[in-house]
């Protein structure tokens, strides 16, 4: 049994409220969505079924698993697995159908990937590849834990911030190893046994992988047990394969069988095709707030329709009742443009979300003064935030009623001590 509930962190009324749901699967007293999904039976042959008949099948079974989830979350055991195919192997013949005419996201490139011979924004045909896997223990306590995030990071990304904090990996989309499903399931069935407690899809940017990581959860939901091969080869993306970790299958299984709750790491510009399969499988929700609704989204990463892809994301989550925490990075010079519309359409639209207002801002990437990527265009952003900036942030944060100090403030020494709000 995983420990993650006996931490503090839980003593915030917001964060518990705001996360009940993923804690329960964490700690394997629930089944995590995707062994939902695969419980219920559709009569189509996906493979055989327009992508439109697919579209509307979809439509069909959600109401159906929302309303089976909601018996679940209430304390009801977990149905059989279906025989045949079931809503799981739906959302993956689906993410698979996008792929080939592309519209994972509002670039919507159209492009046939899995012929690969032409490339969208993400440049990207159907290969994915890993370029780390570990225990992370640098995301938020209630997803750290004790043992840490079980973190797969994926190569290339769709949108173009000039900052970016994973300048190698979003922008090399060579990075890594190429990984097919079967081996990322593997690398998500070891973290969980090695105590995770969670499956953290990150990147660069996730959703342009969309049909990889579908396919390795539905794996996950069908008897998945790794090969020998399989495990080798997902060792060479593991960063911590030195430290040595005891695997525990009882820690990764509900009724026996493999359980975990899955975390969605995305900047959220997606489409709303993406939103409606990801709605079935992700337990938990980390969605990125950066920019106001001016023209910040272009000049510092050349992304179009940002806001209003991002807010529309974030309201549907919302309204969906999803488990989810938000992260907005505090930029230099961009506290009034950004900061304070991003902060304020939270207060006015999802006022009970926790919100990590972060610091950890650096000169990265193309602003990084002292890199040959530098560009004087980029001049204003080339320094870490002042202290100034941070605390005009996190006291708008709290005149907005925000519920921000747990997630923002877990690692200082005063965390959960009346100190924590003289800001
Ligand atoms: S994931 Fe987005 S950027 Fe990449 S090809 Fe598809 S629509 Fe284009």
């Amino acid at each position: 049994m995983s420990d993650l509930g006996t931490l503090r962190v839980w003593d915030d009324p917001a964060i518990w409220a705001a996360l009940m749901w993923y804690l329960d699967v964490a700690e394997n007293r629930r089944p995590a969505k995707f062994r939902i999904a695969a419980t219920l039976a559709t009569e189509l042959d996906p493979r055989e079924s327009s992508e439109e008949v697919l579209w509307a099948e979809l439509d069909r079974l959600t109401p159906i698993f929302l309303s089976r989830w909601g018996t679940i979350r209430a304390g009801a055991p977990l149905p059989r697995p279906a025989e045949g195919p079931s809503l799981l192997e739906l959302c993956r013949e689906l993410a698979y159908r996008m792929l080939a005419h592309c519209n994972f996201c509002p670039w919507d490139c159209r492009v046939d990937r899995v012929k690969g011979t032409k490339f969208g924004a993400c440049k990207l045909a159907s290969a994915s590849r890993v370029s780390s896997h570990f225990h992370h223990t640098g995301e938020e306590l209630f997803y750290r834990g004790t043992e840490g995030s079980g973190t797969i990071f994926f190569t290339s990304c769709n949108m173009r911030c000039a900052f970016c904090q994973n300048g190698d990996i979003s922008t090399d989309k060579d990075n890594g190893e190429e990984t097919d499903p079967r081996t990322l399931a593997a690398m998500a069935w070891t973290l969980r046994r090695e105590g995770c407690h969670n499956i953290n899809w990150v990147g660069g940017e996730v959703v342009i992988h969309l049909h990889a990581i579908v396919d390795a959860i539905c794996l996950l939901g069908r008897h998945f047990e790794p090969t020998q091969v399989e495990l080798v080869r997902a060792l060479k993306t593991k960063a911590d394969r030195f430290y040595s970790y005891d695997e525990d299958p009882g820690s990764a299984e509900y009724d026996g069988r493999f359980n975990a709750p899955m975390l969605w790491n995305s900047n959220f510009f997606m489409t709303l095709e993406s939103m409606k399969i990801l709605r079935i499988l992700a337990d938990v929700w980390l969605p990125d707030f950066k920019f106001g609704p001016g023209r910040c989204a272009m000049a510092l990463a050349k992304t179009p329709w940002y806001w209003e892809t991002v807010t529309r994301n974030l309201a549907l989550l919302d309204e969906w009742g999803e488990d989810f925490s938000i992260r907005h990075l505090v930029m230099p010079n961009h506290v009034e443009c950004c900061t304070y519309p991003v902060l304020e359409w939270i207060a006015d639209h999802i006022p009970k979300a926790p919100v990590n207002v972060m610091a950890q801002f650096h000169p990265d990437n193309f602003c990084d003064p002292a890199s040959v990527k530098y560009r004087d265009k980029y001049e204003e952003i080339a320094r870490r935030p002042t202290h100034r900036e941070l605390d005009a942030s996190w006291r708008r944060a709290r005149d907005l009623g925000l519920n921000f100090e747990t997630a923002s403030f877990d690692r200082r020494k005063d965390f959960g001590t009346p100190a924590i709000l003289e800001i």
